[in-house]
């Protein structure tokens, strides 16, 4: 196929790309600012400078034929100017959203999909009105840079305001409503250059501390919900005139009521399930989207849990390796620090 794809970003979703795409024959070059990245040992080539390197972005764009991110906080004006010079998919337009959850809120409600009730917040007088209109308890969240449940905090009344304000940082913010769900979920889309949007089958996700925890596919929901979120999934993916992935997460409510958390176009750790499930996981098709190729089959061929390794865990694997139907991915991470994502584990079930 003679292609060769660029990717921002070094993490260990850049290093399951990588090995994706080698899959097809297809060699990455990775760019990243970090020296000794996950991604940068199963590429074939490294270019480590930081984003608002030009020249780095020139040797990158000489390099390949198209670029795609595993990282959705490379900023934009260093995404724009790479655009000059090569494609970069999925484009600023989808970056830009998916970096600012006010944004992001707006884009959805703009499209008749619901989402936890929000008032932009930009001082702590501001926040005090917000309070007032969404009522207790509510989170107050950066509008960019959080994830993992970092930059948030809840509010259970007005009086925790001026704490809350000063632990976010006094940055501009959203304060959210807090939703009574039922479930998390979340669906990723992948959708090529000809608008052909192939969702993969909905998840269900449990998170400790903020932090995914066990991802299990397929999400023990109605079909109907099912399907309702497949198509919002691709209802943004095309409104957003996205090529690659588009993740959304859910919440569930008891009555069926489904509302985006959160999207990344990008490849999302609730899908690692899908490289052992699945005939193409979601790191071959984001590949193919990007070169042009065509999408492959979503579907999948067993059921799966998925339990991220997160810190020491990591150096525990030994009985998980002996297990039948079980798959052990780690990331060549060489610090394991509290929390910090260093691999995951899924296991497979016959197909329900
Ligand atoms: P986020 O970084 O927005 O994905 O939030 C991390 C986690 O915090 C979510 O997966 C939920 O478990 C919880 N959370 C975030 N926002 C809300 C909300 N508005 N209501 C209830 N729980 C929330």
């Amino acid at each position: 196929m003679g292609a060769t794809l660029g990717i921002l970003g070094g993490g260990q979703l850049g290093r399951m790309t990588a090995m994706a795409a080698a899959r097809l024959g297809i060699p990455c070059v990775v760019w990243t600012p970090d020296a000794d990245s996950p991604a940068s040992q199963v590429a074939a080539e490294t270019i480590v400078a930081p984003w608002n390197d030009s020249q780095a972005a020139a040797v990158l764009a000489a390099k390949v034929d198209a670029v795609t991110l595993e990282f959705e906080n490379v900023p934009l004006d260093a995404v724009r100017a790479l655009t000059e010079l090569v494609a970069v998919r999925p484009g600023a337009r989808c970056l830009e959203v998916a970096q600012d959850r006010l944004l992001e809120k707006t884009f959805a409600n703009d499209l008749g999909i619901a989402t936890a009730p929000y008032r932009q917040v930009g001082s702590l007088d501001e926040l005090g009105r917000a309070f007032q209109d969404i009522g207790g308890p509510a989170i107050l969240k950066s509008r960019r840079l959080g994830y993992d449940g970092k930059g948030q905090t809840r509010l259970n009344q007005s009086g925790d305001a001026p704490l809350a304000w000063e632990e976010v940082g006094g940055v501009p913010c959203i304060l959210e409503g807090f939703v009574p769900f039922e479930k998390e979920v979340s669906v990723i889309v992948g959708r090529g250059l000809d608008g052909a949007c192939r969702a993969y089958d909905v998840m269900e996700n449990h998170h400790e501390n903020h932090i995914l925890r066990r991802t299990l596919a397929p999400a023990a929901i109605s079909p109907a919900v099912a399907s309702q979120a497949q198509e919002i999934g691709a209802r943004l993916a095309s409104a957003l005139d996205l090529v690659g992935l588009l993740a959304v997460e859910f919440f569930l409510l008891e009555d069926g009521t489904l509302m985006v958390n959160e999207i990344a176009p990008r490849p999302h750790n609730s899908g690692h399930w899908t490289i052992d499930a699945c005939t193409v996981s979601q790191f071959e098709q984001l590949v193919r989207a990007v070169v042009d190729l065509p999408l492959g089959d979503p579907q999948r061929h067993s059921d799966a849990e998925m339990l991220n390794l997160l810190g020491n865990e990591a150096s525990m694997v030994s009985d998980s390796l002996s297990q039948p139907g079980t798959c052990v991915h780690l990331y060549g991470k060489s610090e394991a620090r509290a929390g910090r994502k260093m691999g995951h584990i899924t296991m497979l079930r016959p197909r329900t």
